[in-house]
């Protein structure tokens, strides 16, 4: 168990039993955590996961919640929010060094400001750098793995440097453990010319634009590529597309399978897909 009157002692942040997680997911949906916490700054992320993770008590970190489905019961456990607390981001020459809060576009915006090119792929993901590494979040055949070096976290209770081979990625995915949280990450840029970069930016947005539903609450592509297919193409041939259970339906903009919610009350999209 935990104990709020200790962690209140080490802790700046705000601390709230019972949040609703439909303020912190895309879906807009998902029950109350039992216990949510907002760090203020990187010192208090370390502080309260080591804590977590001293005591062993569950708990997830999230970035922006554009990667989750939380169910209707909630969560049993902490959540931290890493978003607010973790957000520098600074270039030395073709390096760039990001914490795990800083969004995805900012990170892009801020690499094309110093003529770096490579992660403008990334433009229009509405996630974390943190989530992104986690999953090895990708686009338009480029992952944000190709560009790390190195990645800062707290593991045990201590915080340590993995570079990109201790980490290990593929398609959609890294091998850090369940209660491993990425504080920051470095990547390595090639230079490149700020207005064909932003060029090729504004194309891949506009392509983006076109396939999500992007006046809907959704978590973007569900499903994983299977090798040599889109999921896409095998959701459409089992006549999936569009298909609506509820409020829960698969896109019709489908070129990337995708499930957005038409209505915000709670729906257990688990019998969607
Ligand atoms: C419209 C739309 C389009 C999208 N398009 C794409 C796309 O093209 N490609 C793609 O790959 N993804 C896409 N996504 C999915 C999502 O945006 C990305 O995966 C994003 O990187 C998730 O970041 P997040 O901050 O929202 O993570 P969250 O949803 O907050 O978290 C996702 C997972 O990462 C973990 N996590 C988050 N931050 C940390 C951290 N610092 N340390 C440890 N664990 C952490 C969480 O515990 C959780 O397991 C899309 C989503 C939407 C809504």
């Amino acid at each position: 168990m935990i104990n709020i009157d200790e962690i209140k002692k080490i802790f700046k942040g705000k601390i709230s039993l019972g949040e609703p997680m439909s303020k912190y997911t895309s879906f807009l949906i998902g029950g109350p955590a039992d216990y949510y916490f907002e760090p203020v700054d990187k010192e208090d992320v370390i502080k309260i996961i080591s804590y977590l993770q001293g005591q062993n008590f569950p708990f997830v970190a999230i970035g922006k919640g554009t990667n989750l489905l939380v169910n209707d019961d909630g969560i049993r456990g902490a959540v931290v929010n890493l978003e607010s607390a973790l957000k520098l981001i600074r270039a030395d020459g073709n390096c760039i060094y990001a914490e795990a809060g800083v969004s995805l576009n900012r990170f892009v915006d801020f690499c094309i400001q110093q003529e770096l090119k490579g992660v403008e792929m990334l433009a229009g993901i509405p996630g974390t750098i943190g989530g992104a590494i986690i999953m090895n979040a990708g686009a338009f055949g480029g992952e944000i793995s190709n560009y790390l070096t190195d990645a800062e976290i707290v593991r045990d209770g201590m915080t340590k440097i993995l570079t990109k081979e201790d980490i290990g990625f593929s398609y959609r995915h890294s091998s850090f453990s369940t209660n491993d949280v990425v504080l920051s990450a470095r990547f390595k840029l090639q230079s490149g010319n700020k207005e064909e970069i932003m060029k090729t930016r504004n194309e891949l947005v506009l392509q983006r634009n076109r396939k999500h539903p992007i006046n809907y609450p959704n978590c973007g592509s569900v499903f994983k590529n299977p090798q040599g297919m889109p999921a896409a193409k095998l959701i459409e041939d089992v006549r999936l597309k569009g298909v609506r259970s509820g409020n829960a339906q698969i896109s019709e903009v489908l070129l990337e399978l995708e499930v957005k919610l038409l209505g915000f009350s709670n729906n257990n999209l688990s019998k969607v897909i």
